[in-house]
């Protein structure tokens, strides 16, 4: 069975055929360099990201490109607000996106281009557009002509017909009401760096011409896979798809594939757009300070969890309760650690080479149930993967997996064993699973230690309770014993008895 993706374009899932055999393009639209990402800015690029590492798995080349819109009315007048010029300001923006980018480990993507570094091209493509009289210059703006596209609304299933109650202040100058900008003439009191040359004067692209033109000269003509939220459907995806499509004839993407938006639910904010509260929320929700307060890999995983195209909710408890669930897989790796002496990161790190006939094989390991758990690992996270990239179904293989070596780790009693062999299984096997994590971007690099902000104050007292429950246990107070765990979970702190003594973790 090879790959199927769900199409927008038809609505169905549909084999995956690259244009070309064994190569893959792949466009996502990108941010508007305005204002700083917001956590809807990562769920394209987390999902693009495993993605790639997927199709690279299977044997495809991939061509990965993402844009950056650096020309843009919302950016021209927050600029103006802050009192720096469109170009500070868009590249401090882009600055801030690219760092969280690199946080969230999203380093797959090949090309970034800008949309400033591209208006000869994007101005070819209007003229083409205008000498076929599709596009036609109206005021020193230059309109795309709907009705001269009989194809118009197919992604988004909008006849032209439903349109006419679009009609805006512009429409005067348009001919028809769903006609949309490809270029736009600049205005008096812009600034000078924003009013490049044209045949129609000075002026700048619209936003949908932009995509147009950076994927055609990048990806070609007709490429395979254009991916973006679904609320840029329409117009966003349709008029690229239009603009394309009648200056080329062909063809634009083969594959149209839309993700979820992020949906934010927090008890503590009400409905209302003006309350304060919910807009200190809101604002709070930038994707740095998301980063600040967790881990890039949760962030990652917490937009993995989701088949991408149903929406995610956003809400700390829902947070909380994937770094739980990560929480299982980094106690596996750290139980390895303890009982091998040796990483599974690092093992997993000396087989980069993992391809679809390794992996398909299972787990090099001596123990027969083991190595079948291995086998049926790979077998339900590659049917997931290859089923329109769920990564949600992928990450619950994880889970079954991750508790089949834990499961071999107690019948062997490995935490108290000298078995060499099964140690070396467990290994092996924790370092399969490892491989598997990392073809959708998971466990690249071992969790960074708990920051501690109190220099080990935490840890002295936790020393303290810990010791003060032992002597109770000694004394045979198991009452007393049993609270100070119940109150100490409570407080999501987890106390592991092990032959070595007690140790504690978060959650
Ligand atoms: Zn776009």
């Amino acid at each position: 069975m090879g790959i199927v993706v769900y199409n927008t374009l038809s609505r169905k899932k549909e084999p995956f055929n690259p244009v070309t055999p064994g190569k893959v393009g792949i466009y996502l639209c990108g941010p508007t360099v305005y204002k700083p990402s917001h956590v809807g800015h990562a769920v394209g690029p987390i999902i693009f990201d495993a993605i790639k590492r997927y199709l690279v798995f299977r044997g495809y080349e991939v061509n990965w490109v993402v844009n950056i819109t650096d020309v843009d009315d919302k950016l021209i007048i927050e600029a103006e607000k802050q009192g720096v010029s469109t170009f500070e300001l868009a590249e401090r923006i882009t600055a801030d996106y690219l760092s969280a980018m690199s946080k969230l480990r999203i380093d797959t993507i090949d090309l970034m281009p800008k949309a400033s570094e591209h208006i000869g091209e994007i101005v070819g493509i209007i003229k083409q557009l205008e000498a076929k009289d599709i596009a036609y210059a109206s005021g020193g703006d230059v309109y795309f002509d709907v009705s001269k596209h009989s194809d118009y609304g197919k992604l988004s299933n909008r006849r032209l017909e439903d349109q006419e109650g679009q009609r805006d202040l512009q429409s005067a100058e348009k001919r028809n009401p769903g006609d949309f900008a490809l270029w736009k003439a600049a205005k008096d009191d812009e600034p000078d760096e924003v009013k490049f040359d044209s045949p129609w004067g000075k002026g700048r692209p619209g936003w949908h011409i932009e995509c147009s033109a950076m994927s055609q000269q990048y990806l070609g003509d007709t490429f395979d896979i254009h991916g973006g939220g679904l609320d840029l459907i329409f117009p966003h995806h349709e008029n690229e798809i239009a603009q394309s499509e009648a200056v080329t004839g062909k063809p634009f993407a083969n594959y149209w594939m839309h993700n979820g938006l992020t949906k934010i639910n927090t008890k503590k904010i009400s409905k209302s757009d003006a309350d304060p509260e919910m807009r200190a929320a809101l604002s709070k929700m930038t994707l740095h300070n998301l980063l600040d307060e967790y881990p890039g890999e949760l962030i990652r995983f917490f937009i993995l969890s989701t088949q991408y195209r149903r929406p995610i909710e956003y809400s700390e408890a829902e947070i909380e309760s994937k770094r739980k669930g990560l929480a299982t897989f980094y106690r596996l790796f750290e139980r390895i650690e303890r009982i091998c002496e040796a990483s599974a990161y690092v093992a997993a790190d000396s087989h980069p080479d993992a391809n679809a006939d390794r992996l398909g094989a299972g787990a090099n390991v001596q123990d027969g149930s083991l190595a079948s758990a291995s086998q049926d690992a790979f077998a339900s996270f590659a049917r997931a993967m290859d089923d329109d990239f769920n990564t949600a179904g992928a990450i619950a293989a994880l889970f079954d997996y991750a508790g089949a070596v834990n499961r071999f780790i107690e019948q062997e009693k490995l935490d108290t064993s000298d078995s060499d062999s099964a140690k070396n299984d467990a290994l092996v096997a924790t370092t399969y699973f490892v491989s598997l994590g990392r073809l959708i971007g998971l466990f690249l690099d071992p969790p960074a230690p708990q920051t501690t902000s109190d220099d080990g104050l935490t840890d002295d007292i936790m020393q303290i309770l810990i010791d003060v429950r032992q002597r109770v246990r000694k004394n045979k107070d198991f009452e007393t014993a049993d609270l100070i765990r119940d109150r100490l979970t409570e407080a999501e702190i987890t106390l592991e008895d092990r032959p070595d003594g007690t140790i504690w973790r978060k959650g």
